[in-house]
Formats: structure tokens, sequence, C-alpha cells
């Protein structure tokens, strides 16, 4: 349902749980978040409300890139592991989704042939195993190449332990906004999510991919081929 991810110098917790609470509007379910620290991808997600979310993030949640989600179950009923984000099996990867993997049964059933273990009912839980099955040393190509399997409606976020300092992100039929900072970047489903950050966005295509880091973005298609977008300035106040 909603998406908002962050890479720089600031606590990222504090400003993932701001802006879910601004995508709450929105109605969900279930809400999580992702904190890349220094040895562990780190998970807090569970139903409910974002202040339900908030009373269990513990002190040492710490760390400058993250992403976080508000869930509306669509596969999967409204339970903790259900919630995102969800891991694959290394525990390195996180994923949040918005939308329907249409695809995902077969995709499942293909990835249990190879061994991996899903632990949730959600079809969104393909997408980090997929990544993690294509994934030598290159997120954004691993993303790339698991989104040219999936059929279905996808805005996503990803962070992986090994790629710290990055966040990439994809859309086809659900929407996704870059904002643009100083020293800082922002990714979400929504600009209500970023606007207390910045009113610089740039706004994603569907089938566009945006690998970020806290002073850099680069959109490319799902063919690897840049795509060059105009920045715009957001002219109203929240
Ligand atoms: N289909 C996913 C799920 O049920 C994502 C739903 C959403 O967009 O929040 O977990």
């Amino acid at each position: 349902c909603g998406i908002v991810g962050y890479c720089g110098p600031k606590s990222v917790t504090p400003i993932l749980l701001d802006g879910l609470k601004r995508l709450e509007y929105r109605g969900y379910d279930s809400a999580g978040i992702a904190v890349e620290g220094s040895d562990a991808i780190k998970v807090i997600k569970r139903t409910g409300k974002i202040q339900d979310l908030r009373a269990i993030v513990s002190v040492n949640l710490e760390g400058h890139c993250g992403i976080g989600h508000t869930r509306w179950a669509t596969h999967g009923g409204v339970t903790d592991i259900n919630a995102h984000p969800h891991l694959d099996a290394s525990g390195k990867i996180a994923v949040v989704h918005n939308g329907i993997i249409e695809n995902y049964t077969a995709l499942k059933a293909s990835l249990e042939k190879q061994g991996v273990h899903f632990v949730s009912e959600t079809d969104s839980e393909v997408l980090p195993h997929l990544i993690a099955y294509y994934y030598q040393g290159d997120l954004e190509k691993a993303v790339r190449q698991a989104l040219r399997q999936v059929k279905g409606t996808y805005g996503i976020a990803v962070i992986h332990l090994d790629e710290p300092g990055r966040i990439v992100g994809a859309r086809y039929g659900s929407p996704l906004v870059i904002g643009v900072g100083d020293g800082e970047m922002l990714l979400a489903s929504d600009v209500t999510a970023m606007i207390a950050h910045t009113k610089q966005v740039v706004y994603l295509e569907d089938g566009e991919l945006v690998s970020l880091t806290k002073d850099t973005y680069t959109i490319t298609d799902l063919n690897d081929q840049q795509v060059d977008k105009q920045v715009d300035e957001i002219q109203w106040d929240l």
C-alpha cells in the first residue's frame, strides 16, 4: 500500500516511521521497517498501527539507510509474518512491495524446487528470493533480472547488506517517486511521505528502475537503457 525509503546522514528509523505515519491516510493493516545496520539488516514489523510499530522499535535500531511499508493485505492473512519488509534466506536482502505478483504461484514453485524455504503466505515474498537467486554482486542488475520474470503490478524498494547506502526501486502499475535532497535521497509511493525533507522530486514511470545513494540516482529501464528525467518541484505545503 505505502512505501518509504531513506539514505542519508540522519538517523533513518524516525524518518521511516514519520513517513509511514504520513501514508496512513491511504489505509493499511500492518507496517514494518528494515534498517541497514553494520552487520545485519534489522527488520521490525507487525499488524496494527504505526504507533504500535513505534512501540516495539528498540533504541539500537540505528542506521542511515532503510525502507518501510504499510501493507494492505491482498495475498495472505493479516499477520506479523506476512507484514513487509520480506527477507531472502540469507537475511541480507529486504524488499517492500506494493501491488500484486500475478504469477507468484509459479515463481514460488520453481524457487521451492531450488530449495528455497518460504516463511510467509504473501505473493511479495517471491521477490527477495528471486533477487537473491540472480544476485552476483550487483543489486540493480539482480532486481532487473528478477522483474523480467514477474507478471503483475509493483512498486518496490530493495536493500542489500553487501551494498550499504543503496536503495534500488522499481515500478509497474504502482506509483514510486524519488525525493532528491541535499546529501540525502528518499523514495516513496507518494510525495506526502517525503515533503518534510525535500520538494525536489522525480516521478518514475512504469518499467523504470532507480538505483540511489545519498548523493546520486540513476534511472534505467528493464533493458538497462539509461533514462533521463526532469526534476519537478512540489509547489504546495503540508
Ligand atoms: N500483495 C502484497 C501483500 O498482500 C502487497 C499488498 C500491498 O500493496 O500493501 O502482502
